[in-house]
């Protein structure tokens, strides 16, 4: 088998590569480039990618992907593709219609995963932030044990062959895993993780319960104005993570995804460039040292680059827990 085709096992009977190219859009670029950049990530040896109702890329990702199928590259069953529920559709009622609206812009039957993207709903309509006139956000009490259900529904239409969740605090998954009823547990929680967020509590929390901890903002993220604090420290700049991967003649990007290979992760990581997305891929082939993950887990510093800040008022803000 390719080592670069690693897998994770997840807790429905399906397995996910370990490495997911991420496709979220940065800031000034047209989505245009979603559908360039995805091509050359299946040609680079992408099979895991991630996306979002949110991205407002699907249409450009559908046609990437039936593309590659379409010119021999890949097959269907050969991608694992994650879409992901925006809280204006979390009453159960909006569920099932918003995977559709992936899948009809997608142009696909299914989606390999389907994320709960936030435990923090918003009120349902055509604004994806929805704000009253004042600019306030409008927020939504919607029982997350029912959207949940709704989420078991699709899968069992077909339309996601697993469901799991993201930004979820162990209080919230903890809800989920202890609702009573359950039929299909989450595989995953996709949450941000990195050296200076290493969230090894809540890893060992999925380890335990056989939840797949799949990390995001792996190298430190795009840094998006409209997300980032411009002021927060550049994690590829890192001294320590410079040294190792001097020493093993790799990049500080390098380090940072096989540091999350070597902890038993899954991880995205975002490039539309075909020179970084082949460095990226690049990163089964060498082995950090159990000083090198010493070092590099000494760098925690509860470092969140996506804070949403602005949704910290809501009840289900899932960041001021500390674990
Ligand atoms: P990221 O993958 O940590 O970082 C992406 C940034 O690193 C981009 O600016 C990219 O620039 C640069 N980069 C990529 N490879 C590099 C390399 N080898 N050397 C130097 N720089 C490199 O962060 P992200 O884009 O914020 O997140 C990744 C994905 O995670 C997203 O696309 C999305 O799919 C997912 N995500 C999910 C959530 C959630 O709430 N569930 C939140 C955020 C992100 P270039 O493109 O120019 O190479």
């Amino acid at each position: 088998m390719d080592h670069r085709q690693q897998r994770v096992a997840l807790n429905d009977g399906h397995s996910m590569p370990v490495l997911g190219f991420g496709t979220a859009v940065p800031e000034k670029v047209p989505v245009s480039e979603a559908l360039v950049a995805t091509k050359l990530a299946i040609d680079a040896g992408f099979r895991h990618i991630d996306s979002a109702y949110l991205y407002e890329v699907e249409e450009e990702v559908g046609l990437a992907i039936r593309s590659k199928i379409a010119d021999g590259t890949v097959k269907r069953e050969d991608i694992f593709y994650t879409t992901k529920l925006w809280p204006t559709f979390s009453r159960p009622e909006l569920v099932q219609h918003s995977l559709e609206m992936s899948l009809n812009k997608l142009q696909l039957d299914y989606v390999d995963l389907f994320l709960i993207h936030f435990p923090m709903p918003l009120q349902p309509g055509d604004q994806i932030i929805p704000r009253d006139e004042n600019g306030k956000l409008l927020f939504e009490t919607v029982d997350l044990c029912d959207t949940w259900e709704a989420m078991e529904k699709c899968k069992e239409a077909g339309l996601a062959k697993s469901i799991g969740v993201s930004n979820f605090n162990r209080r919230q998954l903890e809800m989920i895993l202890n609702k009573p009823g359950l039929k299909y547990k989450p595989v995953c929680n996709q949450v941000e993780c990195h050296p200076y967020l290493n969230q090894s509590k809540m890893l060992d929390f999925c380890k335990s319960k056989d939840i797949v901890l799949v990390a995001y903002c792996t190298l430190g993220s795009s840094r998006d104005s409209r997300w980032v604090d411009q002021n927060s420290p550049v994690l590829l700049e890192d001294p320590v993570l410079g040294g190792i991967a001097e020493k093993h003649r790799r990049t500080p990007a390098q380090v940072a995804l096989r540091y999350q290979l070597q902890r038993g992760l899954a991880f995205l990581a975002k490039s539309f460039n075909e020179k970084r997305m082949q460095e990226n891929f690049q990163v089964f082939d060498f082995e950090l040292t159990p000083e090198d993950m010493k070092a590099l887990h000494g760098l925690n510093r509860n470092i969140r680059y996506f804070e949403d800040s602005e949704f910290s008022p809501h009840p289900n803000y899932p960041f001021s827990d500390n674990e």
